[in-house]
Parts: structure tokens; sequence; C-alpha cells
């Protein structure tokens, strides 16, 4: 064999890996991807400085023959090492093929496996072979990467600090594990644990084992199927947010998936249940047809292309909401004693890594938890099937104002129940509610303005809002062009509460001008609703009467959200009768 042909292949490895091994989770991927292909069904991930200064993984996989251990560093080694278990993600498998080559040519690789007849060891350096001979007889792999990029100066740098590289490993376990809740992971760095999980192939006992028992008590289960889809799966209760998106895993046919429009679906659901910028804890399994997916995509991204994509955001949408709406409780206002969760290491790890660093301060409040075994078999329907049941008791409720509290909450009470409100969070809702109804009615009511308002506007804004002013004309604005960049609002809807309307009507006026580039009719009016509840609702700091008290009362019980405000803040808490009593120690 030719020398140079051995040279031109290293290189073809070496540029390889500067594009597909940009970080030490790509290595750790591509290892672990290898662990699980091989059937492994433990996989412990042993990392020093976050992977910089060394990675290792190890399974208890079907390991190889000397053969097959030796060719699996070559440029193609295919089938006979890779297996394709389905034809989706095809092609990251043909890449896959080629990677550990890559892996090989810019750093040290140490392969220790066995198939449980033959034990090999295989050393490497840049890409050539060190070392081959017999190795220790566990059945499996044990594979060392050190020293990566050594040859590779330039792509050192790209590697990020520890920590960072460390959370990018961590992330990709964590993800990894939930998509695969069979195989028991492990991640250590420097010797200390940070991951452990079991592989009882029980998703809620994953959830629990990567996040704790504060959002894996928190979690619904969601089962719903539509023609071309099946979805399964996790979503958290809205008292449970994180600062960041990461937590939102989407897989689809057991691949981890990002994609925006999922992550928008997911996120829409839970509009009105939570504050913006904050997101759910959510483990959605997708079953689609190979078929409809398409995977033209860098290997290295974790995007899909889907047909039919607007069916499954729509499945995926409807079932959360509907999940949400029918497990609405009133939040219990004593806080249950906190458990200790197993897994202490968890929040060191927090601790010193900051993007993890991002949990919601959870409200002093928790939610009062659902019974599991009723969670379970809750939601085992297809969501056409889906019928509101928890509500409608609430609706009956009668409830009686006791009096205000700084002037910003209402005590009530009932025969078993003492509840505070929050008076502008509850009349917030209900005007909220309110408003959302107003437009979806056909028949639209005009209050004419004794004295119009008058806009003057740049020539950008009014060209905006001229494009656009027929979704407020559909409301019943009377709006009128008023000479060179000005309009009159002459007339408003009449469920406008009067007193605001100016207030309000500027609002919307420059909601509409704001809204971004891709304006959506829908999200505009959402948003709109929002606003104007806000500004025409009872501020904290207002006097009520009994007979205003008892009003907002009955109106708030007829919501079909009467738990929180439009943003997500808690409108009302319950003490029962024997939390009273407990806290009085009356009973013990
Ligand atoms: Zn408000
Ligand atoms: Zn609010």
């Amino acid at each position: 064999m030719s020398k140079i042909k051995v040279m031109s292949e290293n290189m073809a490895n070496m540029i390889a890996a500067g594009e597909v091994i940009e970080k030490c989770a790509s290595v750790v991927k591509e290892l672990v991807e290898n662990a699980i292909d091989a059937d492994a069904k433990i996989i412990k991930v042993n990392l020093e400085d976050g992977g910089i200064k060394k990675i290792q993984v190890i399974d208890n996989g079907i390991g190889m023959d000397k053969e097959d251990a030796v060719l699996s560093f070559s440029r193609h080694a295919t089938s006979k090492i890779y297996k394709a278990d389905d034809l989706f993600f095809i092609e990251t498998l043909g890449f896959r093929g080629e990677a550990l080559a890559s892996i090989a040519s810019v750093s040290e690789v140490e392969l220790e496996t066995c198939n449980g007849i033959e034990g090999t060891y295989v050393h490497i350096k840049g890409g050539e072979i060190l070392e081959t001979r017999s190795g220790e007889e566990r059945v499996g792999t044990t594979i060392t990467i050190t020293n990566l990029f050594f040859n590779t100066p330039a792509r050192l740098k790209y590697l990020k600090s520890e920590a960072t590289e460390l959370n990018n490993c961590l992330q990709f376990i964590e993800r990894l594990a939930l998509s695969k809740p069979n195989i028991a992971f492990q991640l250590t760095n420097n010797d200390k644990l940070l991951l452990k999980t079991s592989g009882t192939n029980n998703l809620l006992k994953t959830i629990h084992e990567i996040y704790g028992l504060n959002t894996s008590s928190n979690m619904l289960e969601i089962k719903a199927f539509s023609d071309d889809f099946e979805i399964s799966g996790y979503v958290a209760k809205p008292s449970v947010l994180k600062k960041n998106r990461l937590h939102m895993h989407t897989f689809v046919n057991g691949r981890i998936v990002r994609n925006n429009e999922l992550n928008k679906a997911i996120n829409d659901a839970y509009n009105t249940y939570k504050h913006e910028g904050f997101y759910p804890v959510v483990v959605i399994n997708i079953f689609v047809d190979s078929t409809l997916v398409d995977v033209n995509i860098h290997p290295t991204k974790q995007d899909i292309k889907m047909s039919k994509i607007d069916k499954l955001t729509d499945l995926i949408y409807r079932t959360i909401k509907d999940t949400l709406y029918k497990n609405l409780l009133i939040p219990d206002a004593i806080t249950p004693e906190e458990k200790e969760s197993n897994f202490t290491f968890k929040e060191e790890s927090k601790e010193n890594y900051k993007p993890y660093n991002h949990s919601f301060s959870e409200p002093s409040v928790a939610i009062k938890d659902i019974p599991v075994e009723i969670e379970q078999q809750q939601l085992n329907i297809g969501y056409e099937e889906l019928e509101e049941q928890v509500n409608e008791e609430f609706k009956q409720l009668k409830l009686y104002p006791v009096g205000q509290v700084h002037k910003t909450y209402i005590i009530a009470q009932d025969e078993g129940n003492m509840y505070i409100l929050d008076q502008h969070a509850a009349h917030e809702r209900i005007n909220y509610e309110m408003i959302t109804q107003k437009f979806k009615e056909a028949e639209v009511f005009v209050t004419d303005m004794l004295i119009p308002l008058i806009f003057e506007l740049n020539a950008a804004d009014y060209k905006i809002f001229m494009e656009r002013k027929d979704i407020l004309t559909e409301l019943g604005f009377k709006i009128e062009d008023y000479g060179i960049n000005t309009i009159a609002i002459k007339g408003h809807p009449t469920w406008l509460k009067s007193g605001f309307e100016e207030e309000s009507i500027r609002t919307i006026v420059d909601l509409v001008i704001a809204s971004d580039k891709q304006f959506e009719k829908a999200k505009f009016l959402d948003s709109m609703a929002k606003m104007v509840s806000c500004k025409m609702s009872v501020k904290a700091n207002e006097d009520l009467s009994f007979i205003e008290m008892e009003q907002l009362l009955n109106d708030l019980v007829k919501c079909d959200n009467p738990y929180n405000c439009c943003h997500g803040r808690p409108s009302i808490m319950k003490y029962s009768a024997y939390d009273l009593e407990k806290m009085f120690r009356r009973v013990l």
C-alpha cells in the first residue's frame, strides 16, 4: 500500500473532524451513540475538566472482535459496525461511519473492547495505530479520548471554558437519558457524580432522576394521536418553570430533535398560565411514519423537516392546553413540607454551571398535587374525546366576601374554605375572558365618542397602521383618515370600560404599530386583550365596597381559568378548614 494514500486519508479525517467535532460534547455524542448502537444498557461517561482533558465512555454493549475494533477507526467503517435501525437519520449514520476515524485523527484514543470471545486493546494517536494487542475480557467497550485537538492547535482554541464544555456534555446526556429511559446513564466530571439514571424504562422516574422531586411530582402525563402522529410524555404544571427553552425536550421516533415550530406550539399552549420569558419542562415523544420526515440538514444539527408539521403542532398544542385546563386547581396556600430529593448532587452542579442555575424561584405556594394514580389513567384517550370536567365544579361555588386587606387582597369564604384573592389579578382574569369572548362574537356594539381621538403618526407608523387597521375595524373601532399621517378614532366597541377608553385606545394604537414584522392576527389580539384587561381592572390600593367584592367573586368563579391572571400570576388561593385547624394546632 502506498504511503501517500494513508496520508491523504488521515488528512481527510482531520478536515472532517474540524467540521463536525466542534466541542467535547460532539465527541461524547459520537461515543455514546456508538454504545447505544452496540445495545448497551448501562453507559458511563467519565470526563476530566469537562472533557477537555479526558473523555471516557464505558458501556456493557456487545463489544467488537479484533478485526472490527481496528476497522472502526478507518474512514469508511460502514454497516458492519454501525447499524441503521431505521431509515430516519440514515444520513447522520452515514456520517457516523467516519466519525470515530475523525476523532482518532485529532486526539489520542485507547479502545478496550470484548465481544465475549476475545478481548482487544487498540492505541491510536493522531490517526496512527501505535499498538494492537489482546485485552481484558469484560464484555463491552471502554473508549478513552485524551489530548483532543493536540495536532490542530487552531481547533483547540475553539474549545470553550471547562464549565461550558461540561455543561454541553451534561445537557446532551440529560436529553439522551430522557429519550432513552430504558438505558442507565451516568456522568462524572473529575470523579464527581453529576447525573445518574436507573434505566428502568419509566419516563417519569427518569424525569425525577434528572430534575428532582419538585419537578417530577408536578408533571402531567399526555397521550394523544391523530392520523399521522402519536404523542406521549409529560408536561409540567405551570408552577414549575425555567428561564430558558432548554428543558422543552422533543424526540421524534426516539431521536433528539430541536425544532422551533414544535417549541412554539408547546409554549403557546401555556399562554396565560405563565409569565412570558419563562418556559415549561416538557418531555414529548413523537412517533411518525418515517416517510413524513426529511433529514436534509447538517448532521450536527438536531433539527428536522417534516411534512404535515402544522397537523403535528396543532395536536401538541391542543393536547397540552387541554391537559393543563383539566388539571387546574386552586393553589393551596399551605406549602407541603419539602421532601429532599435523593439526587442532591444535582444541586451542586446547578451552583457550579450557570445555565442550570435558571430555575424559576418556586412560588411559595405549591399547586395541590393530584394523586399520581389519577394522573396516570386520566388522559389515555385521543384528544378529540377530551371533555371539560374539572372546572364545572368550581363554577358552582358561591364565595362570600369577608373583607379587604391592605386595599389589595380580598378575603372570602364558603362552607369549607377560606380564600385569599389578589383583586387586580382576579379582575384582570375576568376582563381578559370577557374581551376574548367579545372577539369571537359576530355582533359588534359600538359607542360613538363625543370627542374623537386624533393620532399624528410618522410616515412609517402611519403606513403600518393603515395596513393593519381592518383588524380594529372588525372589532368595532371607527377609524378615519384625517389628513397627512393622521388618524382619528371616532368610536369604539362598548366593552371598553368607560373612563379608560382613551388610555386603552392609545395602548391599542401603539400595539398595532409596535407588533413585529411577522404580524400574526391571533397573537396581536391576545396581546391586546391582555393589555386592555390590565388597564381596565381594579388596581392594588383601591377601596372596594362589599357589593363590588361580591360581584368580583361571582364573576371570577364563572371564568374558564379563574386561578391565574392572564400573565400567569395566581389570582386566588385556598385555605381549607383543615389547613386552618392545623395552623392553630386544633388538630395534629
Ligand atoms: Zn395587570
Ligand atoms: Zn396580570
